[in-house]
Order: structure tokens, then sequence, then C-alpha cells
């Protein structure tokens, strides 16, 4: 049935159980735990356990059935399993898949604590990570090797919006025998679909978008029936990175309404692209759905030319001029989550990439005057006039 139904249906509807009380909203099922009918039962289920027959709340729950379905249904994967956060749906993936002596290719812009999971934790437990730009196919070619098992990336990189052509990075790491893991965050499902073009596993922080009103952590494991019941599955349920049930209910509601939320996000970033590049204030700006983005092709071949929700701003007058900008806003808020109802501006090289050494900032492109803006679903004249209000006091620290 999900099958014929086009993204806002599945949005809506998918995943929908109901109980003999024929709610119309989904049930909370705040339970940790499940009544069987004898002895033999519970023997039975632990021994094999049916679709809709739950255990203990760690392993899965209704609720949690539902958002995995719902969102499965989205993606166009064949199965989800719902975790606690985005990093353990990171780190789920990645340990789940990998031994000590595997290989692993990564793209070098990443998300703070996705690049200290590849840098400090893999490196722990005997796996190697060799580092590329995630944009440029040549490196991938060149880094993948025999023994590579996995590669890993965001298909657009964080802070700095880069985009990585997922079909091109799945195609050599497939000749090689490698999975591909993509972090699929910033695209949202809504605009790039990273299973159909190639990812084996798929993982987003739910926290973002998928929640969209700041409320929760979460997160969500994508792939074929077969790794996430095989491989991550029995990983999650015994580590403990488990949704609760609660989350899953707030992130059922926040589907609902995602594909209309991200389309009107999009809107705003575009508008306002057009609306300040060429300030006087600013360096650079980056957007991917700006015709100017030097990866125009590939956004349009990947993500229908949509370029999501965020855009990079570099103020020429670095940090002196960012700070001014930040603290001129009045709609915009001062924060560090993205995908949020609520516009956000963050300023990456004092906050979410602080940690990283000098030389690694400015590999990564982020420089003392760039700031993350991330759109929200305000009037999109309010917010562009807010954020053009703010470029003027920043130009004066040129
Ligand atoms: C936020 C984020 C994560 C981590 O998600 P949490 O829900 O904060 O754990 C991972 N990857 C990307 C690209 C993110 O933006």
């Amino acid at each position: 049935m999900t099958k014929d139904w086009n993204t806002r249906t599945r949005l809506v509807h998918g995943g929908t159980r109901r109980s003999q009380w024929g709610e119309v909203s989904e049930a909370i099922f705040l339970t940790q735990g499940f009544v069987y009918d004898s002895a033999e039962a519970a023997e039975a289920r632990f021994q094999q356990a049916g679709d809709d027959e739950y255990i203990y709340a760690r392993y899965g729950n209704p609720t949690v059935r539902m958002f995995e379905e719902r969102i499965a249904a989205l993606e166009g994967a064949e199965d989800a399993f719902a975790t606690a956060s985005g990093m353990a749906a990171v780190s789920g993936a990645l340990t789940s898949m990998l031994r000590a002596g595997d290989h692993v290719v990564a793209a070098r812009a990443l998300f703070g604590s996705c690049l200290y999971v590849l840098e400090e934790v893999l490196a722990r437990f005997g796996v190697e990570v060799t580092f590329v730009d995630g944009a440029d196919l040549d490196q991938w070619r060149a880094a993948v090797r025999a023994d590579t098992r996995l590669v890993f990336f965001e298909t657009i990189a964080n802070p700095t919006l880069e985009v990585v052509d997922i079909a091109g990075v799945a195609e050599i790491a497939h000749a090689a025998g490698a999975v591909v893991v993509a972090d699929n965050v910033f695209a949202t499902p809504v605009f790039s679909r990273a299973v159909e073009l190639g990812a084996d596993l798929v993982v987003y922080s739910a926290t973002k978008h998928i929640d969209g009103q700041g409320r929760t952590l979460g997160g969500v494991i994508l792939g074929t029936r077969e790794v996430i019941r095989g491989t991550v599955e029995p990983y999650m349920k015994h580590t403990g990175g488990a949704m609760s049930p609660f989350t899953a209910w707030v992130l059922l509601k926040g589907l609902e309404t995602l594909d209309l939320r991200v389309r009107a996000q999009a809107d705003t970033a575009l508008a306002l692209a057009l609306a300040v590049q060429g300030h006087p204030a600013l360096a650079r700006l980056v957007y991917p759905g700006l015709d100017s983005h030097p990866q125009h092709g590939l956004v349009t071949r990947q993500m229908g030319g949509r370029g999501g929700t965020v855009v990079a701003l570099d103020l020429a007058g670095g940090q002196a001029a960012a700070f001014r900008f930040l603290n001129t806003l009045e709609i915009v808020l001062i924060s560090n989550n993205l995908g949020d109802a609520k516009s956000i501006a963050t300023h990456p090289a004092t906050t979410t990439h602080q940690r990283l050494p000098e030389a690694q900032k400015v590999a990564l492109g982020i420089t003392p005057g760039l700031v993350r803006l991330s759109l929200g679903i305000e009037d999109a004249e309010d917010v562009v006039g807010d954020v053009a209000r703010a470029l003027d006091a920043a130009g004066d620290l040129r």
C-alpha cells in the first residue's frame, strides 16, 4: 500500500498502527516491557519475535516501530532502526559494521562528533581511517583499497556545504566491495534519497529537520532488512542506544509536517542567498541551490536543484564581524541546532568546531568569519530583513 503513496501521504500515514480504541493520532506506548499469555508464549517470543511482537523497549516498542516504518517508507529503504540520538546512529552504523583490521575511507569535512568517532574511537579499536576531500571523486578512487570495508561521508558537509556525489562514491566503493554509509542530515530525505542513489546504510540525526521543533534528540539507521535486522539491530539492542517511545512519538508528529517545513525552509534559504549575495560585508556566500555553487550540476542531479535549508556566510571582517553580525540579529537565534522551525545562526570556529586545531579548521574552510545559517519557517521577508540588517552592521568592521 505504502509503495504507491507519494511522499506527503507516506509522512502522514506510513507505519500507523491503531489499538483497539481506533485513535486518530498515534498512541505513545510508554512501556518498557510486554506481558505474555503463557510461559510457552514468552519462550517462543524470545526464540523468534514476529512482526509486532515486542519483548523489551531497548529492542523495540510499538511507537518506535511506527516511527521506523514511517521514515523507511519516506527514504525508500526496506527497514530502519531508531536510535537515541544522531550520534548513536552514526557510531552504531560504523561499529556494527566494522572490526579490528578494517580500513575506512571518510570525507574530511564532517560534523565534529562524527570526526571524533572516526579519528579517535575507531583508531582505538584498530580500524584505520583515510580522510579525503569528499567532493573529489579522484581522491576517493585513490584512497579505496582491497581491504576497505566501509566508506563514510555527509552528503552535504557541515558547515561548508560541499556536496558529495552519492552515486559516484557508491560506484567506487562497491567496486572494491566496501559498504557505503551516508549521513544525509543536511540534505534531508525530502531532497535526496541516498538509498536510491546507492548508499547501503543512511543515517539521520532526527534531532534536526525530522523533529524540526527543537524538542528531542533522536536518530535512525536505514538500510536493507537483512543488514538492519541481521547486523545493526543485534548491536544496537545489546549496546543500549535505543530510542525512547516518547521521542518516537514526537518524531512521528514531526514527520507529518517534514515535507512542508523543509520546502518552506529551502525557499527562504534561496531567497536569502539571492538577496544578500554580493553584500560588501561578505567575502563568500555558499548555498548549494545557487547557480554559482561550484557543484551546481550535481545539486541538480542529486537534489532536484534544491539547495537545502542551510546557507554559509563568510564575513570579510573575520571573527569580529561575525560576532557583530550575530549580536545584531533580532529574529535569528544564536544557537547550534539546525533544521529547526526557528532560524538559527552558528559560529562554527568558536562553537561546534572549536575543538579542532587551527590547521584543520583552515583545511576545512572553517574561517574566523564563517557563520552557518539554518533557515526556519518564519516569514521569509522578516528573516531576510533581519540578516541584511546584521550584515550592514558587520560591514563597518571590514
Ligand atoms: C547533528 C548531527 C549529527 C549528530 O546528531 P545528534 O542528534 O546531535 O546526536 C550527526 N551528523 C550531522 C551531519 C549532524 O548535523
